[in-house]
């Protein structure tokens, strides 16, 4: 059975600027998209605090100064570098790799010789934080849409957290035996062809030039 990983980057764009200033550990952090008009990044403490993720900043201008949120302008340059320092420890680690997003990076287990992939994937979650600073999550299972959830369920529930399999890997289920039915021939010429795309696209026959 295929066996895929998603290590995903918690809280990217808010991690990438705690590795350059400690000052942000432990406190509510925004970061905001290029005009600095919405919030595209949030620390956890922020997500308590209710922010969503696309949130107009002057939405939430008060809650801001109320809880003291910090603000911060997006600087991709630096979240690209990040990106491409985790991505080169992840792709180091395993026979291949595909980097999905600038946070996300899908890791191929099938071929991976570890009496224990559990502890294996915790050592590479710790090498990752200590080599770039950078927190990671990974799911894992038999495809990778499974790895996905299996990641998504790692973050949000503190019971998964401590798994490497959090979603049962169950088989898909089989494909029928029965080749798919080909669809009825039909006469083709270039003008049956025409007055089709005339009957199904231009809805209105004063358009189509004749
Ligand atoms: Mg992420």
């Amino acid at each position: 059975m295929p066996t895929y990983a998603l290590a995903d980057c918690n809280n990217f764009y808010v991690s990438c600027e705690r590795v350059f200033d400690p000052r942000l550990e432990g406190v509510p952090v925004v970061v905001l998209s290029n005009n600095d008009g919405c919030v595209v990044a949030r620390s956890n403490e922020a997500k308590a605090l209710g922010i969503a993720m696309g949130e107009p900043v002057f939405k939430i201008r008060q809650m801001i100064e109320r809880e003291r949120v910090r603000v911060l302008s997006s600087n991709y340059v630096l979240y690209g570098d990040m990106s491409n320092r985790v991505m080169s420890v992840l792709a180091d680690a395993v026979p291949a790799s595909e980097v999905y997003s600038i946070d996300e990076c899908f890791l191929d287990l099938d071929n991976l010789a570890v009496p224990d992939l559990t502890e294996w994937l915790r050592v590479l979650r710790s090498r990752v934080r200590q080599w770039t600073g950078i927190p990671i999550s990974i799911g894992v299972g038999p495809t990778k849409t499974l790895a996905k959830v299996a990641n998504r369920l790692a973050k949000k529930s503190p019971r998964h957290r401590r798994r490497a399999w959090p979603v049962p890997a169950t088989e898909p289920p089989a494909r029928e035996a029965t080749p798919p039915q080909r669809l009825p021939q039909q006469p083709y010429t270039p003008a049956s062809r025409l007055e089709n795309a005339k009957r199904h696209i231009w809805k209105t026959p004063w358009d189509w030039p004749d």
